[in-house]
C-alpha cells in the first residue's frame, strides 16, 4: 500500500520537475517589456529602436533610452521582410543596429531534446519503479517456500527441566533424548538406532512446547520451531518445500531439535478430507515422512512433534522409525499444580505467607497454561489496586476470574433480583451441604461473574478420575437446588436457573446413554458417536436403537431429573430456616467463604462435607 503512495509521490515530483524545467527554458527569465510585432514596427518607424538582436525567432530590442524589450517574429519570415510588410520605411530599418545571433549549441539541443526526451525519461523511470516493485513482490511469493523457521537458542531465556513442574514420566522419557544428543557415541557404539521422532501428546496448555524447549535447553542444542498450521497456507506445494527447508536447516545445525507444533494440522489421516487444502496437507505430511525416512543412522536431529489430537493422526506417522516414541502429558494434579504455581510465582512480588497449596486446591482441571495465566491475572489485579505485593485474595479472585470471567460488581441489580439470586445460590449451597456425597463448598457468592448471576464453588476433595452414580445423583440434586429454592420461596422461577436445567438435562442423558447408569435400561450404551476426522469433532451420533428404546431413554432422563427434584425439595423444605439464614447472609455480605458458610450452618445441625 505504502508503495503505491510512494510511486504516486515520485510521479508527482517528476511532473513538477519537468514543468519547472520547461518554464526555465521557455520564458527567458525576467521579461521587462513585451512588444507585439506591430508595436515594435511603430517604434522602429519612430526611430526609438537602437539595436535588435535576432536569436532564432526571439528579438531582443534595445531602445534609444537604453531599455530592453522583447519580441518575437514570425517563424519563417525574415526580419527585414517582416517589418517591410508591416509598413516600416527601409530608411528607418537601416538606422536599427541589427545582429543575428544563432542560438548556442547547448540551447539549441536542449530546446529540441528536453521536450521530447523528458517525458520519455519520466515514463521510463515510472516503469522502472513499477518493475522493481513487482520484482520484489515476486521474490516474496517465491520465498514462501523458504520456511521462515525460527531458530531459538534461548541464550537469554533458556528453559530447562527445572522450569517444568510435574510431568515426571514425560521428563523420564525425554532425559534419554537429552542423553543421546549429548553423547551419541555411547548409543552408536552399541549399534543402537537413534530415536528420530518423539510425539508429545496432551491437552492444550499442558506444557508440550515448554518441555520441548527444555529438552533443547538441557542438551544445549539449537531449537528450531515450526508450526504445522503455518504450512497450510496460500500455495499448494509450499508446505512440502517448507518442510524440506526446515529439515535441511536443522540437519545443517545438527545436533539440533526440530519441533513441529500442532502436527495434527497436517498429520490427519489421509483420504478423509473435505476437498480444499487437503492436497496440501497430504503433500506436507508425505514430505515429513520422506524426510524422517531419509535420516541416516548418524543424523543427530531429533524431531519433536506436539499434538492434542493423537487419535486423528495418520497411522503412517506413528510407524517405527518415525514418531515411534510417544510421551503423554496429562493435566497437572494437585501437587503438580502447586509446583507450577511455585514456578510462576518466581520473579513476582508475592506476600510471603501466601499458601499456594490452597490455590492449587481450587484449580482442579486447570492446565499449566491456565495456572500461568492465573498468576499473571493476580499480579495485574494487585497492580490495579496499587498494591506492592500479590495477596492470597488476589490469587483466589483470579481463580474465579479464569473460571467464570471477570467480576461484574458494577452491574446494577434491583433488591428483588438480589434476593432471588441469594435464594437461588443458597438453594445450591444448602443441598450440597446436606448431601453426603457432595463435593465441599468453598465459596458462595451472588456477585455476578461472566454470564453467571452468582455462583457456588464446590471442589472435589481429591483428584478424581472416576465418578460414581451416587455422586452424579448428588450433582443432579445440587444443580436443581437453585431452581427448587426459588420455587419454594417465591412460588415462581426465574431465568437464572436456565443454565442449571440445561446442565442437569445433559448430565441425566449422559447417565442413561453413555454410562449405562439407568436401572431400567441396564448396563448398555446407546448411540454410536462418530468422530468426524476432517472436522475433528463429534458431529454425528448414529442412532443404534429403536424408536421404542428412544422413548424409554426420554422417560429415564425425565425420571432422573424428577428424582433429583424430589431430593432437593425434601432437603430445602426440612431446612427452611437454614436456607433463610444463608440467603440473608448472602444479601448482606454477597460472598461467603467456606469457614463462614460452615459456621453459619452450625446452629442448624448441618455439617457440610469437608468441614
Ligand atoms: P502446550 O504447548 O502444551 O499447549 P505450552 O508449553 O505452550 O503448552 O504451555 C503454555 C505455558 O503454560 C508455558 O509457557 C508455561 O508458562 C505454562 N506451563 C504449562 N505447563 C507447565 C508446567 N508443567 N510447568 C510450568 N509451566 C507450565
Ligand atoms: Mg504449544
Ligand atoms: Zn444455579
Amino acid at each position: 500500500m505504502s508503495n503505491i503512495f510512494k510511486n504516486i509521490a515520485w510521479a508527482f515530483l517528476t511532473l513538477v520537475l519537468i514543468s519547472f524545467l520547461f518554464s526555465l527554458f521557455g520564458a527567458n527569465s525576467p521579461a521587462p517589456e513585451k512588444l507585439s510585432l506591430s508595436q515594435l514596427a511603430q517604434k522602429i518607424a519612430a526611430g526609438e529602436v537602437k539595436e535588435v538582436t535576432v536569436n532564432g525567432d526571439d528579438l531582443v530590442v534595445k531602445l534609444q533610452n537604453d531599455k530592453t524589450a522583447y519580441s518575437k517574429k514570425e517563424t519563417e519570415a525574415g526580419f527585414t521582410e517582416t517589418f517591410k510588410n508591416l509598413g516600416v520605411a527601409p530608411e528607418a530599418l537601416q538606422k536599427v543596429n541589427m545582429a543575428v545571433q544563432s542560438p548556442s549549441g547547448w540551447q539549441f539541443w536542449a530546446g529540441i531534446l528536453i521536450p521530447t526526451l523528458l517525458p520519455i525519461l519520466a515514463i521510463g523511470f515510472f516503469f522502472w519503479l513499477m518493475f522493481r516493485q513487482a520484482r520484489s513482490g515476486a521474490n516474496q511469493a517465491f520465498s514462501f517456500g523458504r520456511s521462515n523457521i525460527r531458530l531459538t537458542t534461548f541464550e537469554k531465556e533458556k528453559v530447562t527441566f527445572k522450569d517444568v513442574a510435574g510431568l515426571k514420566e514425560a521428563k523420564e522419557e525425554l532425559v534419554e533424548i537429552v542423553d543421546f544428543l549429548k553423547n551419541p557415541k555411547k548409543f552408536l557404539d552399541l549399534g543402537a538406532r537413534i530415536p528420530r521422532g518423539v510425539l508429545l501428546m496432551g491437552p492444550p496448555g499442558t506444557g508440550k512446547t515448554l518441555i520441548a524447549r527444555a529438552v533443547a535447553g538441557e542438551s544445549n542444542v539449537p531449537f528450531f520451531y515450526i508450526s504445522a498450521s503455518e504450512f497450510v497456507e496460500l500455495f499448494v506445494g509450499v508446505g512440502a518445500s517448507r518442510t524440506r527447508d526446515a529439515f535441511a536447516v536443522a540437519k545443517k545445525a545438527a545436533p539440533a531439535i526440530l519441533f513441529i507444533d500442532e502436527i495434527d494440522a497436517v498429520g490427519r489421516q489421509r483420504g478423509a478430507g473435505l476437498g480444499g487444502g487437503n492436497d496440501e496437507r497430504e503433500q506436507t505430511l508425505n514430505q515429513i515422512l520422506v524426510e524422517l525416512d531419509g535420516f541416516d543412522r548418524e543424523t543427530r536431529v531429533i524431531v519433536l512433534a506436539a499434538t492434542n489430537r493423537p487419535d486423528i493422526l495418520d497411522p503412517a506417522l506413528l510407524r517405527p522409525g518415525r514418531f515411534d516414541r510417544r510421551v503423554i502429558l496429562d493435566l497437572p494434579d494437585l501437587n503438580d499444580r502447586e509446583e507450577i504455581l511455585k514456578i510462576h510465582a518466581r520473579g513476582k512480588a508475592i506476600v510471603p505467607e501466601v499458601d499456594l497449596r490452597k490455590v492449587a486446591v481450587r484449580t482442579p482441571g486447570f492446565s499449566g497454561a491456565d495456572i500461568a495465566n492465573l498468576m499473571n491475572e493476580a499480579a495485574i489485579l494487585a497492580a490495579r489496586q496499587n498494591k506492592k505485593q500479590v495477596t492470597q485474595e488476589d490469587l483466589f479472585s483470579s481463580v474465579e476470574k479464569v473460571l467464570l470471567g471477570p467480576e461484574r460488581k458494577s452491574r446494577a441489580i434491583s433488591p428483588r433480583e438480589k434476593e432471588i439470586t441469594a435464594y437461588h445460590e443458597a438453594g445450591h449451597a444448602l443441598t450440597a451441604a446436606s448431601l453426603k456425597n457432595a463435593d465441599p463448598i468453598h465459596k458462595v457468592s451472588i456477585i455476578s461473574r461472566g454470564t453467571a448471576g452468582g455462583y457456588t464453588m464446590k471442589l472435589p476433595i481429591e483428584e478424581q478420575h472416576l465418578r460414581t452414580r451416587q455422586q452424579f445423583l448428588t450433582d443432579l440434586a445440587m444443580m436443581l437446588g437453585g431452581y427448587v429454592s426459588e420455587k419454594l420461596t417465591f412460588g415462581d422461577v426465574s431465568t437464572g436457573a436456565s443454565s442449571d436445567l440445561k446442565q442437569a438435562t445433559e448430565l441425566a442423558r449422559r447417565l442413561v446413554m453413555r454410562y449405562g447408569m439407568s436401572e431400567k435400561l441396564g448396563p448398555q450404551t446407546f448411540g454410536k458417536t462418530e468422530e468426524m476426522i476432517f472436522l475433528g469433532r463429534e458431529i454425528a451420533t448414529e442412532k443404534d436403537y429403536s424408536e421404542k428404546v428412544a422413548a424409554e431413554i426420554d422417560e429415564e432422563v425425565k425420571s432422573f431429573i424428577a428424582r433429583a427434584y424430589t431430593t432437593a425439595e425434601k432437603l430445602i423444605r426440612t431446612h427452611k430456616s437454614a436456607l433463610k439464614a444463608i440467603a440473608g447472609a448472602l444479601i448482606e455480605r454477597e460472598t461467603l467463604e467456606q469457614e463462614e458458610f460452615v459456621s453459619l450452618l452450625k446452629p442448624f445441625k448441618i455439617k457440610p462435607v469437608g468441614a
